[in-house]
């Protein structure tokens, strides 16, 4: 077999799409590539006009794959050799690889794919050439299989594909800026942190929990939330407060309206972190009359008075799709742990239908603001790694109080 490069080949769908940006769309995602990976697990990492080239070192490849699996902004990716744009040389390859373990015994379907529309080596013709020598390959052909063979002349040599692996879509992380995500350690707002993710956002997460301190060993549910979250986007903020000035401010005749109040308490908060951090957008996992804090009144009167966008990536999930979800993207298992809630919001008849000039005006005589801004005083921030790292969490008091 001749000798060709082996390489990893990630390519980027949409980022096609972003017209003048697509530069620093790519470079974006080259920079999350090279933070995905295993250290010391590459030799190079180049980007070409129209895909991002890894060369692994030896024994990593495949730990290289499973990284990317985790990078929003791929495509589809998979294992490649590079060899001469010529026809001899691509034909005694794929002989000789044909009888690797790597492709011996598979039933593949043989697709072709020319970039440079002047090469001469064009699908129909490269076709008919493997064809000839189908006797003498060590995998079958059969055009209805799954399992794909590609090989593609470029301008920079022909790849053979020996697969190709769905990656994992949306945007780099980063390339949309950044959100405040407010998580609470339910099934929900993790799985929409995942997904402001994946259209780019880089999250900041902030957590009110119902600890007198920031005990970080007590809110250990989270920051486990948040090291699987870091998966996909190689580490974040976190921001912890506690609820007990919000608690405080709050009188028995406000009880049917308390988790709005505590809301706009919420996104008072998220509102001055996002001021910090430089954030545009707020995250929630709230979805539309999942519960009765959450029907479209209460959606609007709680979160009215918000200075920065609210995004609501699950609005139009039912529970049983995002439990789905959070099963698949590894979050479900930690969320369904018990854990100490803030307060206990167990009014007897909940407010469905609020009106928003009401919860403005409870809002005001319960002076939520001010709690809200001296609740900003009691807060930490915590850097967070992806688990892989080992760097310990930077704790930074939000002052000294
Ligand atoms: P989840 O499953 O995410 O807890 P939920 O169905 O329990 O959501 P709510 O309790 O109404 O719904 O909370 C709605 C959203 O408000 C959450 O998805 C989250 O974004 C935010 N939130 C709720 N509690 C907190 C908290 N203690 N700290 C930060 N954010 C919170
Ligand atoms: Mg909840």
């Amino acid at each position: 077999m001749d000798r060709a490069k082996l390489i990893i080949s990630v390519h980027f769908g949409e980022l096609w799409l972003k017209g003048k940006n697509r530069g620093d769309f790519v470079a974006r995602l080259e920079e999350n590539i090279r933070a995905a990976v295993p250290k010391g697990s590459f030799k190079e990492i180049n980007t070409l006009r129209d895909r991002i080239i890894i060369v692994p070192n030896t024994r990593y490849e495949n730990r290289i794959k499973d990284a990317l699996g985790y990078v929003f902004g791929i495509s589809w990716y998979g294992t490649a050799y590079i060899v001469d744009n010529d026809i001899g040389r691509i034909l005694s390859f794929l002989e000789g690889l044909s009888k690797s373990d790597k492709l011996n015994g598979r039933t593949v379907r043989i697709e072709t794919h020319r970039s440079n529309k002047r090469s001469p080596l064009e699908s129909r013709y490269l076709v008919g050439e493997i064809l000839k020598i189908k006797d003498r390959l060590g995998f079958l052909m059969d055009s209805h299989s799954n399992d794909v063979i590609m090989i593609n002349p470029t301008e920079n040599g022909t790849f053979i594909y020996i697969e190709k692996l769905r990656g994992r879509g949306g945007l780099p992380v980063g390339s949309s800026g950044k959100g405040v995500v407010l998580l609470s350690g339910g099934i929900d707002s993790p799985v929409a942190a995942y997904y402001a993710m994946k259209r780019g956002i880089t999250p900041v997460y902030v957590h009110i929990h119902a600890f007198r301190e920031n005990d970080t060993s007590k809110s250990a549910k989270i920051t486990s939330i948040v090291h699987i979250l870091d998966r996909y986007s190689n580490g974040s903020a976190v921001y912890m407060f506690p609820s007990y000035i919000f608690e405080s401010s709050i009188k028995r005749e406000h009880s049917r309206h308390e988790m709005l109040l505590f809301k706009r308490f919420m996104f008072d908060i998220a509102d001055m972190v996002a001021d910090r951090e430089g954030a545009t957008a707020v995250i929630t996992g709230e979805s539309i009359a999942q519960v009765a804090s959450q029907t479209l009144e209460n959606l609007h009167s709680s979160s009215s008075g918000a200075r920065h966008i609210i995004l609501r990536p699950l609005s139009g999930f039912d529970k049983a799709e995002i439990i789905d979800i959070a099963r698949g993207i590894g979050t479900y298992e930690t969320s369904i742990i018990e854990y100490r809630d803030v307060c206990s919001f167990h009014a007897v008849n909940p407010s469905t239908r609020s009106i928003r000039s009401v919860v403005d005006r409870m809002y005001n005589e319960t002076s939520i603001r001010e709690a809200a801004i001296r609740t900003m005083d009691k807060g930490i921030r915590m850097d967070s790694h992806a688990p892989a790292s080992k760097r310990t969490p930077k704790i930074l008091k939000l002052s000294t109080q």
